[in-house]
């Protein structure tokens, strides 16, 4: 088994990562000289867009459309990621959907596409990364601070995230051995499509000032943090889930 030396560049797999949050990441991490595969589902054109703008940088990245719902696409994902690069060092389980509904009127499909994608499909990705992970690796699932919140209409989606919350600490236990920390980030309100689709100006207002900072999270803001629990300077910090919300909860 491999191990990663301090400051070594890593191999890193981001899911959902052709817009928003993950697309940041994938931007900043191939600027401090890492490896990318771009996950994705649907977007072609977007998850290239990015591939195209870190090569313009001079970074590596490439890109592969997989539905992390299905176990079997996932791995494919984790095949053509060794076939790259030779090894995987990180995992960014990133990718994720939101649909808000009081549960008394929350319809069957969307109750299954929360849990297969959220839930489901971070369980498979999690999977695999347990088994084919370097030593020394990094495992970052994005949780989310609706958690601590508990809004009402949030609830299947508040429920996927908890559950991502479970998985991270026990994952943590479990790969004792392997010197592979699993660690959570949960955003609070973060200005993209997932956040903004569907909500009025007025109401993004309202949550935008809801935190002390009174704004919205930006797509920067939670880039970074992600980019610090890749690095070294976090080698340290394991089974843990850190809020980044500007101190909504
Ligand atoms: P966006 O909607 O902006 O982007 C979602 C990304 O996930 C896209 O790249 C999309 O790909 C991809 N994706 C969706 N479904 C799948 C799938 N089945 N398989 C593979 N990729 C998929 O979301 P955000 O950037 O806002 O969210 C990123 C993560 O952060 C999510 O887990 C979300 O729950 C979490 N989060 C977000 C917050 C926010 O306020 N924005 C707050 C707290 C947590 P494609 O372009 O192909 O559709």
């Amino acid at each position: 088994m491999s191990t990663i030396s301090v400051k070594q560049e890593k191999v890193i797999l981001i899911t959902g990562a052709s817009r928003g949050i993950g697309a940041c990441t994938a931007i900043l991490l191939a600027k401090q000289g890492h490896k990318i595969i771009i996950n994705y589902a649907n977007n072609d054109q977007e998850a290239e867009h990015i591939v195209k703008k870190i090569q313009m940088n001079g970074g590596i990245a490439t890109a592969f459309k997989a539905n992390i719902g299905h176990s079997n696409e996932v791995i494919q994902l984790f095949e053509y990621a060794f076939e790259t690069y030779g090894r995987l060092d990180v995992l960014i389980n990133n990718a994720g959907i939101m649909y808000l509904d009081k549960i008394e009127d929350v319809d069957d499909q969307s109750i299954d596409q929360i849990l297969a994608i959220n839930l489901k499909g971070a369980v498979y990705t999690m999977r695999e990364a347990a088994k084919r992970l370097t030593y020394g690796g990094k495992i970052i699932n994005l949780s989310s601070s609706v958690v601590g919140l508990r809004p009402e209409g949030y609830g299947v989606y508040a429920a996927s995230k908890a559950a991502i919350e479970s998985l991270t600490a026990i994952l943590a236990k479990e790969l004792r051995g392997k010197n592979i920390t699993v660690n959570a980030i949960a955003p609070g309100p973060t200005a993209t499509e997932l956040f903004l689709k569907g909500k009025s100006d007025e109401l993004i207002e309202q949550l935008a000032k809801a935190a002390p900072l009174e704004r919205l999270g930006t797509v920067e803001d939670i880039a970074v943090v992600l980019a610090f629990a890749v690095n070294e300077e976090s080698n340290w910090i394991n089974a843990q889930v850190l809020r980044v919300n500007g101190g909504i909860v």
